[in-house]
């Protein structure tokens, strides 16, 4: 725990202006003096970042900095400033260039600037959110280094006999300070970088052991993002995992979301290809994007999981109920499954019952729960 954090004691240099630059920093606790040879340019506080301007532009460093207290520093490695910048507006891109530039002449002539202005314009550039974003980020980097990312799984049930049939894989992420952080919000910030195949990674290892404890009947869904079906090495690394382990990736079905789907080229591709590995495809919240209707003629789904809102309001809002009915019946026509989402009470485990759906996931069946309860949950359904 708090093991990204590196400590210093007052006095200690960080680095030496002319050193190579390979990470910046954001002060955790303590205070830092930046300085060229004898004259303190500035003093940064918790909450600062700095050893930034070489990471972004690959120069030495411009400054020393030295702890002016005993300090606590998070590190952030240059892959996570140089993967941001890559994706950036070319607009800001180019801001930060400029700057920088301008920056560093400032820096390097004898002239009479104050060194105020200068850093309340580099400031101007990082603001708080993107700050805030950086840090959680590097935070989120060392979770999952040191396994603080969990999977936990939600049963699925079979609507027909009411039992347990497979399981959707859910990650968690347990803050050591703020708690558990919802996986909308670490997810997110995961997608936006490369981060995201290594939750990924977590979380098919996970399932391909908990699979191969299980009866073969059962099944695991899991959530998949663009950057781990644009990786092929990725995918080519689960599917040596799932053969030594003996499990078949018939049982791993990948839930592609609606919102994925912006390219029909480029989501088709994904498909055949995770198909030709033999994993079927589910679509993922369906019915709550655009394209609906034109998504199940271009894209070749085995299962559609028809997203929470139709079951939550299909009493309140007959119009829910009507199109539920027809998700059924098209589904049934097109040889797909059909999955929902978000069954919370009996009566609409019996609507849905009648209606022909095959599968129900949500609290009526079971809340989201870690491995060895699933173990010992399917070995009392096993001997029921
Ligand atoms: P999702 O794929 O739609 O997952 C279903 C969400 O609904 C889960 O939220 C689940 O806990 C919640 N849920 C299940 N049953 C019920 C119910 O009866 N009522 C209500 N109100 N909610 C229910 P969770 O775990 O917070 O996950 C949120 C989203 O984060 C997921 O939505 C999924 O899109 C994403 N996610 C979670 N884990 C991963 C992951 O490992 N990789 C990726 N790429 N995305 C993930
Ligand atoms: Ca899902
Ligand atoms: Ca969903």
């Amino acid at each position: 725990m708090g093991s990204h954090l590196k400590f210093y004691q007052a006095g200690d240099i960080i680095f030496n202006q002319g050193e190579a630059s390979d990470c910046a920093f954001v002060i955790d606790q303590g205070k830092v003096d930046i300085f060229i040879e004898n004259e303190t340019l500035d003093t940064l506080v918790a909450g600062d970042l700095f050893g930034e301007m070489g990471v972004l532009d690959q120069q030495p460093r411009s400054t020393s900095a030295r702890a002016a207290t005993d300090l606590a520093l998070l590190e952030v490695k240059t892959n996570q400033i140089t993967e941001r910048l890559k994706s950036s507006d070319p607009i800001v891109k180019a801001l930060v260039r400029v700057l920088l530039k301008r920056f560093r002449s400032l820096l390097s002539s004898d002239n009479t600037f104050s060194t105020d202005v200068l850093f309340s314009e580099v400031e101007s550039v990082i603001e708080d959110e993107g700050l805030s974003k950086i840090k959680m980020e590097s935070e989120l980097r060392s979770a999952i280094a040191n396994q603080q990312i969990q999977t936990v799984y939600q049963p699925i049930n079979d609507i027909e006999t009411g039992n347990i049939a497979g399981f959707e894989a859910l990650s968690r992420w347990e803050h050591p300070e703020k708690g558990m952080i919802s996986p909308f919000e670490f997810i997110t910030l995961a997608e936006e970088t490369d981060l995201i195949v290594d939750v990924g990674r977590l979380v098919f290892e996970r399932a391909c052991h908990v699979l191969s404890q299980l009866p073969e009947h059962f099944f695991i869904n899991i959530n998949v993002s663009p950057k781990q079906l644009d990786n092929d090495l990725f995918l080519n690394h689960v599917v040596q995992l799932m053969k030594s382990k003996g499990v078949s990736p018939a049982r791993l079905k990948l839930e592609i979301t609606e919102t994925m789907v912006v390219d029909y080229q480029r989501a088709n591709q994904w498909i055949q290809k995770c198909k030709g590995l033999g994993f079927p495809i589910c679509a993922d919240d369906f019915g709550t994007g655009h394209s609906g209707m034109q998504q199940l003629v271009a894209l070749d789904f085995d299962v559609l999981k028809v997203d929470q809102v139709f079951i939550r309001n299909m009493y309140e809002n007959k119009k829910y109920a009507i199109i539920l009915q027809t998700i059924a019946r098209i589904a049934a026509d097109l040889g797909m499954k059909l999955v929902a989402e978000g069954v919370e009470e009996n009566a609409q485990y019996q609507s849905l019952k009648l209606l022909g759906f095959d599968y129900g996931q949500g609290y009526f069946f079971g809340r989201p729960m870690d491995e060895l309860d699933v173990f010992a949950l399917i070995k009392k359904e096993v001997e029921k």
